[in-house]
């Protein structure tokens, strides 16, 4: 085993500090990575602060991050795929029972037996798994990702999660070329779900609260931006959209955008409310239309998308931070005060325990 410095919460109304975990040793399959950058994501504010006790209480000490990105330093005796020195990534999950259906159709993140990155069980340890804010991790080569080298390395950590997010749904619905796709929400999902529809050849609308992110909106690549709470603006579209990707996690009428879609279209769920919400059935059966959920995606197309972030050069827009900045990032993340990711420098990991092992 291997002591590594991470930063952790030891209960829900803690912040985070620095402290001392344990990695495995590399069994035979497994990668060690040296992390690099990790992002911030909204699921790690929610984990640490246990607000999804009622599915998925948090264990403490609590160490979040799914967004991923490092070198390799170290390989097991059967690893085929990575060598030492290679640029790799790691989402939201590190394991799963490779048996199931949804495991035999790359579909890992629909596994029922699925490892997630932290606070799941973990199998070699016990205990629960620790997540990105650390100086290393220890993963089975099945769920190690390759990280194109031409791309911006702290924008790519969170495309281990948001931008899988929002990448999946939209490849599931289809070839989205010159068909008229909507993103509901300008955020860390948002922001990525532009992108992609833009580099899909999309014509993209952003609908949002804020007037102030017009501009932003389209300089990411969107052709129109909606102010959502103009009933007449919203008017105007009714019935046009082939697809709309809604990445909004607060409550919301979802009938509104559901009014939007033309024949056959279909909205998409990547944001979780916490209240259930009023669908009208009348709203899905005038036009055929459909509303469906999607969660990340599976390892082979976090992979795909991946290498076309990289042929495309998309990364996430981030503000970089030390990890000593991360509790004071929480706070501005609730407040959408991040244009639009958070990514942590770990070198400032290492300083600090530098640092502190001199005095
Ligand atoms: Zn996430
Ligand atoms: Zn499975």
């Amino acid at each position: 085993m291997n002591r590594t410095k991470a930063y952790s919460a030891a209960s829900s109304t803690s912040p985070l500090t620095l402290d001392a975990i344990q990695r495995r040793t590399p069994t035979e399959r497994d990668v060690q990575i040296e992390i690099l950058f990790c992002g911030i994501c909204h699921s790690d504010l929610h984990t640490v602060r246990n607000e999804w006790s009622s599915i998925m209480p948090t264990v403490y000490p609590c160490v979040p991050g799914h967004e991923i990105v490092g070198r390799v330093t170290r390989i097991g005796t059967k690893v085929t795929r990575f060598k030492t020195g290679d640029l790799v990534g790691v989402g939201c999950l590190v394991d799963s029972d490779h048996t199931c259906p949804n495991c035999k159709d790359g579909l890992e993140q629909l596994c029922p037996n699925q490892t997630l990155t932290f606070n799941s069980p973990d199998k070699h340890l016990g205990g629960v798994t620790y997540g990105g804010y650390s100086e290393r991790i220890v993963v089975d080569e099945h769920f190690v990702l390759r990280v194109p080298v031409n791309l911006n390395l702290p924008g790519v950590a969170p495309l281990l999660c948001a931008g899988i997010t929002t990448y999946s749904p939209m490849r599931r619905w289809g070839d989205i070329k010159g068909k008229k796709v909507g993103v509901v929400g300008l955020g860390g999902l948002g922001h990525m779900g532009v992108k992609f529809a833009r580099a899909f050849g999309a014509k993209v609308v952003v609908f949002t609260t804020s007037p102030d992110k017009k501009e932003d909106a389209l300089r990411l690549g969107a052709h129109e931006v909606v102010i959502s709470r103009n009933g007449d603006e919203m008017q105007k579209h009714a019935g046009s959209f082939d697809f709309i990707l809604d990445t909004v996690a607060a409550d919301h009428d979802i009938n509104a955008y559901i009014n939007l879609l033309g024949r056959d279209g279909n909205i998409t769920l990547v944001g979780a409310p916490e209240k259930p919400l009023a669908v009208s059935a009348f709203a899905l059966l005038f036009g055929r239309r459909s509303l469906s959920g999607s969660i990340i995606g599976g390892i082979p197309e976090t992979q795909e998308m991946l290498d076309f972030c990289g042929e495309h050069n998309i990364t996430a827009d981030v503000e970089v931070i030390p990890i000593q900045k991360v509790n004071e990032a929480y706070e501005r993340m609730v407040k959408s005060d991040v244009k639009y990711r958070f990514s942590i420098d770990m070198a400032s990991l290492k300083s600090e325990y530098n640092q502190q092992s001199k005095q």
